[in-house]
């Protein structure tokens, strides 16, 4: 028998879920993946599949999930996380967020497992605050778009802190800010891979609003390793782990165009109904915690998430799996 530490990861097979995976077998686990495959897809995690230390199951994971053996940690990754996704599973994306988290939670209490949970910086929803500390609490419209996914997190968390409260289970909670890289999905709406996409298929840049409104983009390898940290450390409170390097996504556009040696122009639409207007992580929490801060710049990150986008078929690039959702833009 192998005495491997054992960690059950839901969302698998997506963006961030798929670093997980590689990162945790890489440390010597024995990795369980989850996903329903709503968002994820296997071609993530299908390097993992000849691995001994790897199993995979098709689950959704806001029903009753059952996993044999023992398990160690639970990190809860499964949730649509774009813009667009959200408006077009509403209903998922609150049901993995509240059902899902609770099944995890559940499970992890029987298994005496430490559970990590995804949380978000949307939990502060359009900030007051700038930059955001772990002390804010956020300014979110429960009814508006975003509504679904961040009061999903904010619920998530809550529920989170009950259980590590009521019932002493082991919990962290990261807020992650917006994270780029490799494997993101071309078409899900998200600004980098939107911009990168356009380039690459040679069709103008879509600016939402005036351009002026800010993000901080980490890579996701530095995201992956400030979530280990966390995960092994013995913090309760939710922790930032983002790369506090803003930029307003007028320029962003301008540096993709520059990445990519293209001539695109950019165009204008109209911003999407509560767009947060700034968005930068205060880290100095997860800085002290667990000595945790990005090493990988945009100039060098984005080289690396470039060098992926470029590797996908034609056919990759010109999916577009989001042709119906005009209405995303609204006055
Ligand atoms: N955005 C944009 N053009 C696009 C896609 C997004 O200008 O083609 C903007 C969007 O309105 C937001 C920012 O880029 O202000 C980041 O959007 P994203 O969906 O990546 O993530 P968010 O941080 O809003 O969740």
């Amino acid at each position: 028998m192998e005495n491997r530490k054992r960690v059950l990861i839901t969302g698998a097979a997506g963006f961030l879920g798929s670093h997980l995976c590689d990162r945790f077998i890489k440390e010597g686990f024995h990795v369980i993946g989850m996903d329903n495959l709503i968002t994820g897809r296997l071609k993530n995690i299908e390097h993992l599949f000849p691995l001994e230390q790897f199993e995979f199951y098709n689950n959704d994971v806001s029903k009753f999930i059952h996993v044999p053996g023992q398990l160690d940690y639970i990190l809860h990754f499964a949730s649509p996380a774009s813009p667009i996704d959200y408006l077009k599973i509403p209903i998922q994306t609150l049901k993995v967020g509240s059902l899902g988290i609770h099944n995890c939670l559940g499970l992890a209490k029987a298994k005496n497992a430490r559970v990590l949970i995804a949380s978000t910086s949307e939990v502060y929803g359009d900030p007051t605050v700038h930059p955001q500390t772990e002390e804010y609490w956020g300014n979110v419209n429960p009814v508006g778009p975003r509504g679904v996914y961040d009061e999903a997190k904010r619920f998530q968390e809550a529920m989170t802190m009950a259980y590590h409260t009521y019932h002493g289970l082991e919990t962290r909670i990261v807020r992650i800010f917006n994270t780029y890289g490799p494997r993101m999905r071309l078409n899900d709406g998200r600004v980098l891979p939107a911009f990168i996409g356009q380039a690459l298929r040679g069709e103008d840049l879509t600016i939402f609003g005036d351009g002026s409104q800010t993000r901080s983009f980490c890579y996701v390898d530095d995201l992956v390793e400030g979530i280990y940290r966390l995960l092994l450390s013995d913090y309760a409170m939710p922790v930032n782990i983002g790369n506090p390097d803003e930029i307003s996504i007028g320029d962003f556009a301008e540096e993709i165009i520059k990445l990519t040696g293209t001539d695109q122009k950019v165009v204008y639409h109209d911003l999407p109904v509560n767009d947060p207007k700034q968005r930068q992580p205060d880290i100095t929490k997860a800085i002290e915690l667990l000595d945790w801060q990005p090493t990988i710049d945009r100039a060098e990150g984005l080289k690396r998430t470039y060098a992926y986008f470029k590797s996908l078929t034609t056919e990759e690039l010109n999916q577009k799996e989001h042709k119906d959702f005009d209405h995303y833009i609204v006055k």
